[in-house]
């Protein structure tokens, strides 16, 4: 089928979506990105999204092309047109495309954003055979640039992680900086150790996961412990459980590290738990 797309203010189909050739995006890698998950045809933590959107265009000195109550509207005439009942919604922001190639930023009043929306159809995307059998992640340096909190489209080297995983038969990479994890490639990082959930602090070390928060949030409602600490490759091996979070893989448990099983080797019970807390609860409130 094909893709109806949003392209600056237009909805068209994906075979005559068209960006230029000069777009820093393109170029530079001088781009914001989110995705938003949709559930039932619903969005889930829409407004995590757009708020973390916001602050990733102010810490690049971006203009704002589009505001939140117009997003919205776009990510829900997406889903209409297409048809999604489960899937992904990818927006990305790029500072535009001036007329040519220069390293130093084009003036905001003659060059205006490039603002693209499309959809990822994924039927029964929370019902992924992975939460029940978990996933193994290898472990690998981190050698991103030092601003992971902001969500720019510099995927190279998360790209890069995922390939290595992949030819270690494993499914994610844990990046490790100075002798700790920091996070996965496209996901936050946890292990749990008796009633504790322990996750690294945000900082720019790291990106500031939408889906952390809420289920940092749940954990405490449900009378587990959180403890915002480093961890190692070796502490998590030796944890009782571990997980990964995202917007797309929601609670996700990791039952290998660099081939040593964690815990029992099976997908533990309170990872479980988290990710029903997590997929209940975030269903009910999506818009
Ligand atoms: N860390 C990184 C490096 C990521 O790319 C992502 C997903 N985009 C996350 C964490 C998880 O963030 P979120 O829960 O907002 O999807």
């Amino acid at each position: 089928m094909t893709r109806t797309v949003y392209v600056n203010g237009t909805y068209l189909p994906e075979t005559e979506a068209k960006v230029s050739i000069f777009d820093r995006g393109f170029l530079m890698a001088d781009a914001v990105y989110e995705v938003t998950s949709v559930l039932g045809g619903k969005l889930i933590d829409f407004d995590g999204h757009a708020v973390r959107l916001e602050r990733s265009l102010n810490e690049l000195d971006m203009p704002h092309p589009i505001s939140k109550e117009e997003l919205l509207e776009v990510h829900r005439e997406l889903v209409r047109l297409n048809d999604i009942t489960d899937g992904m919604i990818y927006l990305q922001i790029s500072r535009g495309a001036p007329n040519d190639r220069d390293f130093v930023f084009p003036d905001p009043e003659t060059t205006k954003p490039t603002v693209v929306l499309f959809t990822q159809n994924k039927p029964g995307l929370a019902n992924s055979p992975a939460a029940k059998t978990g996933i193994k992640v290898i472990s690998i340096e981190d050698v991103r640039w030092g601003r992971r909190d902001i969500k720019t489209v510099q995927l190279l080297y998360p790209s890069m992680g995922k390939m290595m995983a992949k030819k270690a038969g494993c499914d994610d990479a844990w990046m490790v900086e100075d002798g700790f994890v920091t996070e996965g490639t496209s996901n936050n990082a946890y292990i749990i150790k008796g009633n504790k959930i322990i996750t690294r602090a945000l900082s720019n070390d790291i990106l500031h996961g939408i889906t952390r928060a809420a289920v940092l949030r749940f954990a405490q409602e449900a009378q587990m412990e959180v403890e915002e600490r480093n961890f190692t490759i070796a502490e998590a091996q030796d944890a009782d459980e571990a997980f990964i979070t995202s917007a797309s893989t929601f609670v996700m448990p990791v039952v290998e590290i660099d081939g040593a099983a964690v815990g029992t080797g099976a997908v533990g019970p309170l990872a479980t738990r988290l990710r029903e807390i997590y997929l209940d609860e975030s269903i009910k409130a999506a818009i």
